[in-house]
């Protein structure tokens, strides 16, 4: 019985998409590396990716400051919110 261990890192050469996670409404999406930016499928929300390697990327901040807490405000106060 072979077991695979192969590391997540082993995947060499072909740099596939990356999970991410919205900030905003936590659900999962991908994009590639060399997109400085992201937008997330279900709330719509754009975001800048910082890559530290091809396969390693993670969300720092809305690609709009403004519109964000705008958009945070209003989730807070009113509207459709939980
Ligand atoms: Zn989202």
């Amino acid at each position: 019985m072979a077991r695979d261990y192969t590391p997540k890192h082993a995947k060499v050469g072909a740099v596939g998409p990356v999970a991410l996670r919205c900030k905003a409404c936590t659900a999962r999406f991908e994009a590639t590396h060399p997109a400085a930016t992201a937008v997330c499928p279900g709330c719509g929300e754009a975001w800048r990716i910082r890559w530290f390697t091809p396969d390693s990327g993670m969300i720092i901040a809305p690609l709009d400051w403004t519109d964000y807490q705008a958009r945070a405000r209003s989730r807070a106060t009113g509207g459709s919110g939980q």
